[in-house]
């Protein structure tokens, strides 16, 4: 079974996020796998496990995308590909773009991915990509049984739980409780610095800059508003219900 995990590197979910001139600020900051796309590795790895095949796990990123790229590889996952190039500044639609024109010369019977990235969070990528790929897909699953050309997966659905039949190919997002992804081995890393690592660029997928030009505009990005300190109220049961009352009032104006 060819097994794809499409997978970005995000921003440790600990770091503190600096926004100057409408940028993120990245210096010294520390990158992780998205947390749902580890989860998606984790899956490929364990119906790797099961059915044999291999597991290719592939991003669209700058070069230190490498490092998310290698962990993976670490994890157990047997090739990667990272699709960078200078001129890839595009959005969702352009990333996903970027991702069929690559998969549209591969063979594939599953693509997972994670629900959403937990920087940006538009949960787009992967079902953008099942879409141009007109293959099926079902999001934010918590369990996949494969057999044969059929997959059956649970996905949660608000709280609920819905149970799809999918015939393969087909793309996958993964859900948080789908497993508990396994860390590294340190034979795993040393494995990894040898196991097939592709790096292509926008003309080795044969495509142009203007072909994947972002469909929206970002108009401005701003950190939520700094909020109040918090009041303690002192003294007695008595003082205490006095004085949150003037605040309701003064303050919150909500009495
Ligand atoms: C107007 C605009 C301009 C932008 N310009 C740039 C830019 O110049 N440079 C830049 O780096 N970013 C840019 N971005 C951000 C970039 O487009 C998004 O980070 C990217 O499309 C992924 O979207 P997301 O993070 O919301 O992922 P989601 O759609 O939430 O991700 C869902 C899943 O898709 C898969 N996935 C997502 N991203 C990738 C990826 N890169 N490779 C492989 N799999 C992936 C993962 O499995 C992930 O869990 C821009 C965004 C906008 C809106």
């Amino acid at each position: 079974m060819n097994i794809y995990v499409i997978l970005k590197q995000t921003f440790d979910t600990e770091e503190k996020i600096v926004i100057q001139n409408g940028e993120i600020l990245d210096d010294g900051v520390k990158y992780i796998i998205n947390p749902y796309d580890e989860y998606a590795v984790e899956e490929a790895l364990r119906l790797k496990e099961q059915h044999g095949g291999t597991v290719i796990v592939v991003s669209v990123g700058p070069d230190r995308t490498a490092e998310a790229l290698r962990t993976a590889l670490a994890m157990g996952a047997d090739e990667a590909v990272l699709i960078s190039d200078p001129s890839i500044r595009t959005d969702e639609s352009g990333i996903a773009a970027l991702l069929a024109s690559y998969f549209g010369s591969q063979s594939y019977d599953l693509i997972l991915g994670g629900y959403f990235s937990v920087d940006n969070g538009a949960g787009q990528v992967a079902v953008r990509l099942a879409q141009l790929l007109d293959i099926p897909h079902a999001s934010a699953i918590v369990k996949l049984d494969v057999s044969g050309g059929q997959a059956v997966a649970v996905r949660d659905a608000e709280g609920d739980s819905e149970t799809v039949e999918i015939s393969l190919p087909a793309l996958f997002t993964a859900q948080q409780g789908l497993n508990e992804p396994r860390y590294p081995s340190l034979p795993g890393i040393m494995k990894a610095k040898k196991k097939p690592f592709q790096q292509l660029g926008l003309n080795e997928l044969g495509i142009d800059a203007e072909s994947i030009v972002s469909k929206t505009e970002r108009i401005e990005l701003f950190n939520p508003p700094e909020r109040k300190a918090g009041i303690i109220l002192q003294g007695g049961l008595a003082e205490q219900a006095a004085e949150l009352v003037r605040l309701l009032k003064t303050e919150a104006k909500v009495l």
